[in-house]
């Protein structure tokens, strides 16, 4: 088999799979919410609101601000990153993605994160995330890393954005991101996606190519929708 033919074989095997998954997500209830409490932040108090999924026993978090049960709710459905999001590591801008969508929503006064554990490095795990950081010092860009791993180049599900969304009783979104996969993702698992608001940050020396990347082979995007 040549390599194109295994990349589309590899990229059959993970459409399959995604439709499973969104068929999975879209037809039961895979989430049971576990706890919430007003949850202060330098950005405001949210209301903090844990929904544990059925499926792997993974505990996600959703910050909720204000009345977000109507339409055009100012969202972030954020990928945890340890890395970033907890230690401020420079290779990526999780955090600063974060603390913008944190700040954006504050200033809204309305709005929700949706912050979704098991995505590290767009879903391939912490360690598989370390491997990839030193092919990327041998050369690789984030995507062949990934792929020379055995992984996709992204392995990110948003069934349980969506399903917390919808518990939420949140009607349409405006997302937070430059991901036009996120916003492809959600809308396939019928979120009703009404306008998208980028986040950049300014690139570091570590994160230039990172960010750089993302934009030339993962289709980020810079303007408004
Ligand atoms: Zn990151």
């Amino acid at each position: 088999m040549g390599t194109a033919a295994v990349g589309d074989a590899v990229e059959g095997i993970s459409a399959g799979r995604d439709r499973v998954e969104d068929s999975l997500w879209s037809e039961a209830t895979l989430l049971s919410e576990d706890g919430t409490a007003p949850v202060p932040t330098r950005f405001g108090t949210f209301e903090g609101r844990v929904f544990t999924s059925l499926v792997d026993g993974l505990e996600h978090l959703a910050l909720v601000l204000g009345d977000v049960a109507g339409e055009a709710v100012l969202t972030r459905v954020h990928s945890e990153c340890l890395t970033g999001d907890v230690f401020g590591s420079r290779r990526c801008d999780c955090g600063a993605q974060l603390e913008m969508a944190l700040e954006r929503i504050s200033e809204a006064g309305r709005g929700v994160v949706v912050y979704l554990r098991g995505h590290e490095g767009r879903g391939i795990g912490l360690a598989q995330k370390l491997h990839a950081y030193r092919l990327q010092d041998e050369g690789l860009d984030t995507i062949e890393a990934n792929l020379k791993l055995g992984h996709a180049a992204d392995e990110r599900h948003y069934g349980v954005a969506a399903e917390v969304l919808s518990r939420l009783r949140v009607a349409s979104v405006e997302l937070l991101t430059n991901n036009p996969a996120k916003v492809s993702g959600l809308a396939e698992l019928g979120v009703r996606v009404v306008g998208r608001l980028p986040l950049w940050s300014e690139p570091t020396v570590e994160n230039e190519r990172y960010l750089s990347t993302k934009r030339s082979r993962l289709g980020h995007l810079a303007d408004d929708l």
